[in-house]
């Protein structure tokens, strides 16, 4: 009895070992591509810090199949982010080169090929990869996109303004806003110029960026430095009070053009009559900047300080109306009594604990002027001034 039990055991052990045997041999006759030893050597070699060696052996790799590629493209993508961009164009370069590659993998390739170029800097070369790609691959959108990023950069906006209209064409997403930037980037290029015939030109760039954005403020102001560089002084005005009368937001961005469309006017007077009528209405915080450099003739000290106690009053004085102010009284225009003192004490209160700013809506960033487009995270028209916010030291500021 006890030993029919033990050959049992014994016979059990064995038929488990053959079984053992047969199933390790089928499966590796079902995977005849395990895990090359090149793998494990980069591995070793990775997990070292000896990246050129890793690459190397690596790119040693006789052949190349689809799971293989994919990680190379990964590998190469890892030392991308790392800020390695020289090592992962070769090991992409040495992949699009395989002969044996079959041609999607070949188009991802390139893609990340050209990401590497863009990442470095190498603008037209990473512009060829994807402008080829965007005509082969069957859904282009990532690619074109990429495209857009390459044309903002290099400001080329007639191309910028073709590969949007296309990545519209071809997705749902709606750039008309970032179109009517484009033109608008345009029609500023001619206006610096200057001449009657790129004055003309701008007018019909600004007109193609109000067809894509009816609201656009930035069009809006342009359509008044087109009038004021055609010397039109009463025709520009009017249209920066427009931008007062739609887009209160902005219009301390054309605070400055209207000082100077008075002064050509010869009417520096009523800009004064202008603010003061506006500041009654909608304190706006901008208004008297520069008034130490700009005081009209007829405005006696006593209405000069009128102004600014008004302001001070309301607890809205920015921080260079307070340096204004005290350039005033440093020109004796303005009392250095009691009054003034709580003035500039008050102000100062208040941005210790508060501060001004732009802020996107998009990324988050905050600066002290105003971009059109966000130079953190390139979206369009997502900065707005924000009121009066808590400062916080963390923050990026321009
Ligand atoms: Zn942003």
């Amino acid at each position: 009895m006890y030993i029919a039990i033990s050959t049992i055991i014994f016979l059990i052990i064995i038929i488990s070992a053959i079984l053992f045997y047969v199933s390790i041999k089928s499966f590796y006759k079902k995977n005849p591509n395990n895990i090359p030893t090149e793998y494990l050597q980069s591995m070793n070699y990775l997990l070292s810090e000896q990246h050129d060696k890793a690459i190397d052996t690596f790119m040693s790799m006789v052949s190349v199949n689809k799971d293989t590629a994919e990680t190379h493209i990964i590998l190469g993508n890892l030392f991308r982010n790392r800020g390695e961009v020289d090592r992962a164009i070769r090991i992409h370069q040495n992949l699009i080169a395989r002969p044996e590659l079959k041609p999607e993998i070949r188009q991802q390739c390139s893609i990340e090929l050209a990401r590497d170029y863009l990442k470095s800097g190498f603008l037209d070369r990473a512009e060829q990869i994807f402008k080829k790609l965007s005509f082969e691959i069957d859904n282009p959108v990532v690619v074109c996109l990429h495209l857009k990023e390459i044309y903002e950069q290099e400001k080329e906006w007639k191309k910028a303004i073709g590969i949007s209209e296309r990545i519209q064409s071809i997705s749902n997403e709606d750039l008309s806003d970032t179109i009517s930037h484009y033109y608008c980037e345009l029609a500023e290029n001619e206006i610096i110029l200057s001449s009657e015939e790129n004055l003309n030109e701008a007018k019909k760039y600004i007109n193609k960026a109000l067809n894509y954005n009816k609201k656009s403020v930035r069009a809006l102001i342009l359509l008044g430095d087109v009038s004021f560089q055609n010397k039109k002084f009463n025709e520009a005005l009017k249209r920066y009070i427009g931008i007062f009368d739609s887009y209160p937001d902005f219009s301390y961005l054309v605070l400055e053009k209207l000082k100077i469309t008075y002064e050509k006017l010869g009417t520096n007077e009523n800009f004064f009559t202008f603010i003061k009528s506006l500041s009654s209405i909608r304190n706006p915080m901008e208004l008297y900047s520069n008034l130490s450099n700009y005081i009209p003739k007829n405005m006696s000290n006593e209405d000069i300080s009128e102004l600014y106690n008004t302001e001070f009053q309301k607890g809205e004085a920015s921080l260079t109306q307070l340096s204004d102010y005290i350039n005033l009284i440093e020109q004796n225009k303005i009392a250095f009594d009691n009054k003034s003192l709580n003035n500039i004490k008050k102000c100062l209160e208040l941005y210790s604990s508060k501060e001004s700013n732009h802020k996107c809506a998009n990324c988050g960033f905050s600066s002290i002027r105003h971009f059109w487009q966000c130079p953190s995270c390139h979206q369009w028209s997502s900065i707005n001034k924000s009121t009066l916010t808590k400062s916080k030291n963390d923050h990026y500021v321009v």
